[in-house]
């Protein structure tokens, strides 16, 4: 359903994509893997041009672009099918919990407030967040804000969710909360690319896992496979420095 191919990216000198080839199925959930610093967010942010790639394609069901080509009416198809959940949540502040996840539907999407305000609770609601509709952001946990910033992805109906580190910004304490939420919906066969650090929930969720290095994904696999039996020595070195 998702095709990547040959995707790069430079900043300056920096070399931070050097050609990434990745098929993703409707349905799959595949967890990115690696270092810091070996492009794994800037890919994510490629596939919905928040980043520009510099070449290559990229293939969403019926929608094919061109990176280098891309005209304002692809990248605005593109982000049609993407949603974003950001490591540091991105709501709008002076917005309360409900009104964060109806902004898309009713600017973007040009729904009914009503309708827009109904899918919302009962996103809010299955994010486990149905008391804190009116709550501001500054009232709510970090955890409870990525909630908001996961049921406002689920709101825009994509055929992809892109997680960017979804719990890096939060204390351990909320991490289980987050990640019980993503499970959950998971399950439900939502696409799912998920840039994580937390390898035991990527081999808990993840139909497959990418490990990704220097710009380029080194090997990929089923989690059981890939994590049980790296092939790869840098695959193996960085599993074991996490060990
Ligand atoms: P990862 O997510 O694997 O930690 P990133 O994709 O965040 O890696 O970053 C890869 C490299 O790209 C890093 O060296 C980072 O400094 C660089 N980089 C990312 N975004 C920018 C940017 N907007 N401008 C310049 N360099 C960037």
């Amino acid at each position: 359903m998702i095709r990547l191919t040959g995707i790069r990216k430079s900043f300056g000198k920096d070399d931070v994509l050097r050609g990434i080839s990745l098929e993703v199925n409707k349905g799959e959930v595949v967890a990115i893997i690696g270092p810091s610093g070996s492009g794994k967010t800037t890919l994510l942010r490629c596939i919905n041009f928040l980043e520009r790639p510099d070449a290559g394609e990229i293939r969403i069901s019926d929608l094919y672009v061109n990176c280098s080509k891309a005209s304002k009416k692809e990248i605005h198809a593109l982000r049609r099918k993407t949603a974003m959940v950001f490591q540091q949540y991105n709501l709008f502040r002076h917005k309360t919990a409900l009104e964060n996840v109806m902004e898309g539907l009713v600017v973007v999407r040009k729904m009914p407030k009503d309708a827009a305000r109904e899918r919302g609770v009962r996103l809010l609601e299955k994010v486990g967040l149905g008391d804190k509709l009116d709550a501001y952001p500054s009232r709510l946990s970090g955890g409870q804000q990525q909630r908001v910033g996961i049921a406002r992805a689920l709101a825009m109906e994509p055929e992809v969710i892109l997680f960017d580190e979804p719990t890096s910004a939060l204390d351990p304490e909320l991490v289980g909360e987050v990640l019980a939420v993503i499970r959950q919906i998971a399950e439900e066969g939502i696409t799912m690319i998920i840039v994580t650090h937390e390898l035991g929930f990527a081999q808990d969720v993840a139909s497959r896992v990418v490990f990704m290095a220097g710009g380029a994904i080194v090997e990929e696999g089923p989690p059981a496979e890939l994590f049980a039996r790296p092939k790869e020595e840098r695959t193996k070195q960085f599993l074991r420095r996490l060990a």
